[in-house]
């Protein structure tokens, strides 16, 4: 599967538009015609997940300079994943397969976009699969401090770098996602360990007794000289 915020930046890059209700926090990626002021989309207009909802507002509108999502707005969960691999450029799901297919579906994007869909990454598996679009569509990170840096290298430099930082934050929740998983698993163990040795030491105690009455000739239930028959 293509990495979600690939595809989003693919789609904004290509002039979908982010919209929603003004008083509901989820936005919906739309693509197609706008009513003549711009600002909203038209009665029959969808978003891409076809939900039907009262008229629509534009909030982020397609292609500038750089997408940002409002403060206190997400982008709807069902959209994203119904997006093509590049909106109008590449309109099939499946995974480019080969360098060329991948540089075909996403050399449209800027730095500033491979950047926003670095940070947007949300397993390890995406941020190689943005890397790797980076490497193809923007060239190797160029060499040196970003301070010595300036305009197109700077912007390339910034996003291999926040590739790179996304990775290794993910690596680390990934890991001790695995290393509680683990940890539970060995305390479940445990605690079946310590609820067998609870009930051998309950066991070994009543017999204890019922050994203890017998050699003194004491009254024993009958559940008690079973208990001595089997021990
Ligand atoms: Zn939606």
């Amino acid at each position: 599967m293509i990495a979600p915020a690939l595809r989003l930046v693919a789609a904004y890059r290509s002039g979908a538009h982010l919209v929603g209700r003004p008083t509901r926090p989820v936005v919906h990626v739309y693509a197609g015609p706008l009513t003549r002021t711009g600002q909203s989309v038209p009665g029959r207009g969808r978003p891409v997940c076809g939900q039907r909802t009262r008229r629509l507002t534009v909030m982020v509108t397609g292609g500038g300079d750089r997408l940002t999502v409002p403060a206190h707005r997400r982008v709807c969960r069902r959209c994203m994943p119904l997006l093509p691999a590049a909106l109008g450029v590449d309109d099939r799901h499946e995974l480019p397969v080969g360098r060329d297919a991948w540089a075909a579906a996403y050399s449209h994007l800027t730095p500033a976009d491979l950047t926003i869909a670095a940070r947007w990454c949300e397993t390890v598996d995406q941020t190689h699969e943005v890397g790797r679009v980076i490497q193809i569509v923007l060239g190797p990170k160029p060499a040196g401090s970003p301070a010595r840096l300036a305009g197109d290298r700077l912007a390339v430099h910034t996003a291999h770098q926040a590739v790179e930082d996304r990775r290794r934050r993910l690596a680390i929740v990934e890991r001790t996602d695995a290393e509680r998983a683990e940890l539970r698993r060995i305390q479940d163990l445990d605690q079946v360990d310590r609820e067998r040795l609870a009930a051998t030491a309950r066991r070994d105690a009543q017999v204890d007794r019922a050994r203890y009455r017998a050699a003194r000739g004491q009254y024993m239930p009958p559940w008690e000289r079973d208990l001595l028959a089997t021990a």
